[in-house]
């Protein structure tokens, strides 16, 4: 019997160190804060996270400092397999986070273990994927994205990509062969050179045009997002809901859309799992605490 597939998630793993101030820091100026808090995050982490409080079989890939442990535990106990990612000198990728009393925030954010994966990690990871059968995921924010895309597409494992964050060298990676595109409004403008602010059937004719054979998925905030393989489209309206915190939103929606994907369910089951997710995530603070469970998702 063929083995369940898995999702590998080459993705960041970040600490987030979250100040709250009266006001953001002016140059120049020392200022005390009210309150801390050490937090995990990285849209790595997020998405390996929600696939995998989605029910999902996913092993991340990454890099992180030893002193971190209790973040790799985090994700350990939420069911990620972790045996891929590497504890290193390098100090983690952090943000931080200045939160002032008008919720505006200030964010000054280090690449640190992420951004120092080299060829034999990539190589040494890759040579686990099974071609056929397991997925590659990958955001932006980790070292050599480029470099795996392409060896994993001439490997033969279907590869996702989510450009974010959107940086200019997406342009020029070969992308034409990704299984899958997951990008929001901003991101999905900007890869066909278009405005933000244009019409988003647009933007996916636009998207489709440069990716034919590619799946595309494309988010729309509290409208919606739209799905399109081939000349198939299909929309899903968000959820009505009171947002509170869209942070990880995104990052939801991917881990659910992924892991119902790769339980074999329809386009439109993905589409629908991951707007109930990520509605939920919208209505909660913060990044991987708003991640909903599968439980949560799946009750009507
Ligand atoms: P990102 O977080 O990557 O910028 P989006 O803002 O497009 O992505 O949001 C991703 C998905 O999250 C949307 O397609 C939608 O399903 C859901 N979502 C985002 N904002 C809201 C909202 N205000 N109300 C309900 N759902 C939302």
């Amino acid at each position: 019997m063929a083995q369940r597939p898995t999702l590998y998630n080459y993705g960041s793993i970040n600490i987030d160190h979250v100040y709250r101030v009266p006001h953001l820091v002016k140059p120049g100026e020392t200022l005390a804060s009210h309150g801390y808090q050490q937090v995990l995050g990285g849209k790595g982490a997020n998405q390996s996270l929600a696939a995998a409080r989605a029910g999902g079989r996913v092993a991340h890939w990454g890099q992180l400092n030893e002193k971190d442990r209790w973040a790799l535990e985090l994700m350990d106990s939420a069911g990620v397999n972790i045996t891929g990612v590497d504890l290193v000198e390098v100090p983690s990728g952090h943000a931080v986070i200045q939160v002032d009393d008008q919720a505006e925030n200030a964010i000054v954010l280090f690449g640190g273990a992420n951004q120092s994966m080299d060829d034999a990690f990539v190589t040494h990871r890759l040579s686990d994927a099974v071609a056929g059968q397991d997925w590659l995921l990958l955001q932006n924010e980790c070292s050599l994205t480029a470099d795996i895309i392409q060896k994993a597409c001439a490997q033969g494992l279907s590869v996702a990509f989510n450009p974010a964050p959107m940086t200019p060298e997406v342009g020029s990676m070969a992308l034409e062969e990704l299984a899958l595109l997951f990008v929001n409004r901003g991101e999905g403008a900007a890869l066909v050179g278009l405005d933000e602010h244009e019409d988003a059937e647009r933007i996916l004719d636009a998207l489709m045009a440069r990716y034919p054979s590619t799946e595309i998925v494309l988010t729309l905030g509290g409208e919606g997002a739209y799905y399109q393989k081939g000349t198939q489209r299909l929309f899903e309206p968000a959820c009505r809901v009171t947002a509170v915190d869209t942070t990880a939103a995104g990052d939801t929606f991917i881990g659910y859309f992924m892991a119902t994907r790769l339980a074999g369910q329809s386009d439109a089951a993905c589409l629908t799992r991951a707007t109930r997710a990520a509605a939920l995530s919208v209505q909660k603070e913060g990044a991987h605490t708003s991640i909903p469970s599968a439980q949560d998702v799946d009750t009507p």
